[in-house]
Parts: C-alpha cells; sequence; structure tokens
C-alpha cells in the first residue's frame, strides 16, 4: 500500500508593480498569493493542492500543517472521499465553512492527483469520464484603474483592455462592474459591447456590492448590451436577495464562489438562487465536494461554471473538474455558455499562474485542452516556486 510520507505547505507571493495593480468593487490588489499543498508518498508520488483564493494563506497553512497533517501521515492517499469524510466531521462544530473547508479543499486535491498517478489515469477519469477533452476559455479582466474616477481614462483604458484579450483570441469576456454608481458601470458595458460589436460573449461580475434592489437596476440598465451572465449581484449570505434579483432582472444570475460543501451549495442552489454556480475547487472542498455540488446542480438544471482565481494548480485542477460537468441539458450538440461549461482565464497579472508549472495552458481556438496524463497531469517548476515563496 502506498502511504503518505510527507505534507508540506508553500505559501507564495508576488507583488504587482505599481502599474499593474488593479481594483475589483471590493479591494485594491496589490500582489497575487497562494497557498499550495505538497504531499509525497513513500513511493515517491508527489500530489499537488490549492486552497483559500481570496483572504490570507497563513491560517490555512496553519490548519493544514499543525491540525490536518498528523491525521495523514502514514495514510493511504488513495481514498481522499474517506479522508474528506474524516476531516469534515473532526472539524464540523468550528468549520463548517471558511478556511477550514479551504485547507480540505488543498489536501483533496493533492490526493486525487496522487490517486491519478497510482492509476495512471487523469483525475477527469477517475471521477467517471470526460465529456469533453478541451474547454472554451474566457478572459476576465476589465477591472478598475487607480484612477476610478476619471471616466475617460477608465474607458480609455477599457478598450485597449478589451482590444488585447481579442488579440489573444478570446471571444468571451468578464467584465467587473460594481464600483462605480450603475449609470457609470452600464456605460463601461455600453462603450465595450460597441467596441467589439454583437459577436463577443459579454460577462459581469459585481463582486456582490449590491443590495437586491440596486442589483435589479443594474440587471435592467445593462440587458440592452446583451449580458450572458450577472455573477455575485448580492453578498452570498443574502439568498433571498439573490431570489429577488433572479425573478426581477432580465439577466440569468451566477454565483458561489464563497459557498462551502455539499451542505451549503444544497441551501444555495435548491433555494433558487442562481442560474449558473460557481464552485472554486480550492474553496468549496476540492474534487470530492465538486461531485457533489455537480449532483445537486444537474438535479436542479443548473449549469456549473467553476470559478478560477489561483496557481496553475487552480487551473489544472478546474480543467479537470470542468472535463467532468455533463452538459446542462445533454443535447446532441451543445453550446458553449448555454450549456457546456467554460473555463474562467484571469487575465491579470500573475506570475503563479503563468509561470509556475512546467507545462503551459495555452489558448487554441478560443479553448484549453484538458490535460489527459496522470492525476492533475502537471508539474511544478521548483525554481519558480522557490522564487516566490515566503516564510511565515
Ligand atoms: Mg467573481
Amino acid at each position: 500500500m502506498v502511504k503518505i510520507e510527507s505534507i508540506s505547505s508553500h505559501i507564495l507571493r508576488v507583488p504587482l508593480e505599481q502599474d499593474k495593480v488593479f481594483y475589483s468593487s471590493q479591494a485594491k490588489f496589490t500582489e497575487r498569493n497562494s497557498y499550495l499543498v505538497r504531499i509525497e508518498t513513500d513511493t515517491g508520488l508527489i500530489g499537488w493542492g490549492e486552497g483559500g483564493q481570496y483572504g490570507p494563506a497563513e491560517p490555512v497553512a496553519a490548519i493544514v500543517d499543525h491540525v490536518f497533517a498528523q491525521k495523514l501521515l502514514g495514510r493511504d492517499p488513495t481514498q481522499p472521499v474517506v479522508i474528506w469524510e474524516e476531516l469534515y466531521a473532526f472539524s464540523r462544530d468550528f468549520g463548517q465553512k471558511g478556511t477550514y473547508i479551504e485547507a480540505i479543499s488543498a489536501i483533496d486535491i493533492a490526493l486525487w492527483d496522487i490517486s491519478g498517478q497510482v492509476a495512471g489515469l487523469p483525475v477527469c477519469k477517475m471521477l467517471g469520464g470526460a465529456f469533453r477533452g478541451k474547454v472554451k476559455a474566457y478572459a476576465t479582466g476589465c477591472y478598475y484603474p487607480e484612477k476610478f474616477d476619471d471616466m475617460s481614462g477608465v474607458l480609455e483604458k477599457l478598450r485597449k483592455d478589451v482590444s488585447g484579450y481579442r488579440e489573444s483570441g478570446f471571444d468571451m469576456l468578464k467584465v467587473k462592474i460594481g464600483l462605480l454608481d450603475v449609470h457609470a458601470d452600464a456605460e463601461r458595458l455600453r462603450v465595450i459591447r460597441e467596441h467589439v460589436g454583437p459577436d463577443v460573449d459579454i460577462m459581469v461580475d459585481a463582486n456582490h456590492a449590491y443590495s437586491a434592489s440596486t442589483a435589479i437596476q443594474m440587471g435592467r440598465l445593462m440587458a440592452p448590451y446583451n449580458i450572458r451572465f450577472f455573477e455575485e449581484p448580492v453578498v452570498p449570505e443574502d439568498k433571498e436577495g439573490y431570489r429577488r434579483v433572479r425573478a426581477d432582472n432580465p439577466v440569468p444570475v451566477a454565483g458561489g464562489e464563497t459557498e462551502f460543501t455539499r451542505f451549503g451549495f444544497h441551501d444555495f442552489i435548491s433555494g433558487g438562487c442562481v442560474d449558473i454556480v460557481q464552485p472554486d475547487l480550492g474553496v468549496c472542498g476540492g474534487f470530492t465536494a465538486f461531485t457533489q455540488i455537480l449532483a445537486i446542480a444537474t438535479v436542479h438544471g443548473v449549469l456549473v461554471v467553476p470559478h478560477v482565481w489561483g496557481s496553475g494548480i487552480a487551473v489544472a485542477a478546474a480543467l479537470q473538474a470542468i472535463a467532468i460537468i455533463p452538459p446542462t441539458p445533454h443535447t446532441a450538440n451543445p453550446i458553449p455558455l448555454q450549456n457546456e461549461p467554460v473555463v474562467e482565464f484571469d487575465r491579470t497579472h500573475n506570475s503563479l499562474r503563468d509561470d509556475l508549472l512546467n507545462e503551459k495552458f495555452t489558448l487554441e481556438d478560443c479553448y484549453v485542452r484538458v490535460p489527459q496524463t496522470r492525476g492533475l497531469g502537471v508539474t511544478v517548476n521548483m525554481d519558480v516556486l522557490k522564487r516566490y515563496e515566503v516564510k511565515w
């Protein structure tokens, strides 16, 4: 039997140069950071996982190193579901959402990576098989610049950003909204639609900046610009607000990047909150939770489009997960965004996404290939890891 021999946490941090700093409706981004876990077996196999995409990485590292590691050393890594249930049951009384689940997510991704390597299969085949070998990618960008109160500068930068995504090969964009008043943000969307023409899909993400009534107003203002989905209109706790926005605004509603486990997603999905649900592999509970969330979503006819905001390991995990999502509904000729999942490609500057792996994810005619080797199908460049790793 293969055994877990060592577990190590790695906190990576890349400060952004002044001209690469950007804003969402909630935060100024002056750096990118990732939490990675490395699990090694007594046979020399190495699995990688990533957890906790939004907050500081140190609490996730502390839970993995000081709470969970001692429970895992010497265990068989090829039973991630068993280990998931044990870790969750242990931390249920104090960790049903948040940092504990992010730690479980990282461990779960690494264990599935190892299990795939032991079996000689990619994670998607370990989970039942791939509906697709490549996934259509959308560019996440169009953030706000430092001087976001200068509207002519904002619009000029938007046109430049959008032209860059188009030249890189994307025909799907996600635009940040919610930092300015609804009329100014609607004007940003009008300008983008005018700039790209009718054939590019545009989605928006408010990062829960609005009350339900403001979100409904925004949805009505932007509907003429043919918006495919409206992400995180209201705060994640406000399920009644989600239902109101979904009922009274014409744009399909998406959300779920800050929801956790099958329990949280059951309430969110069966509560009628969204048309498109967006679990993040490093937050929701890894592949084990993802398969359960997928089952709940398919029962309710909700399309699953995983959220991705992290290093190359997070992108690799998302691609394996997206491969196993059945078309919703299952049709003879599935249409991207209508009944096919897509993958989020954050376009802000992040060396942890672009340089950390020995393998690169490239866009080929708007699509990214799902690695078909073993486990996650990627390896970490240790020189790059050491360059960005910080002590804690
Ligand atoms: Mg988002």
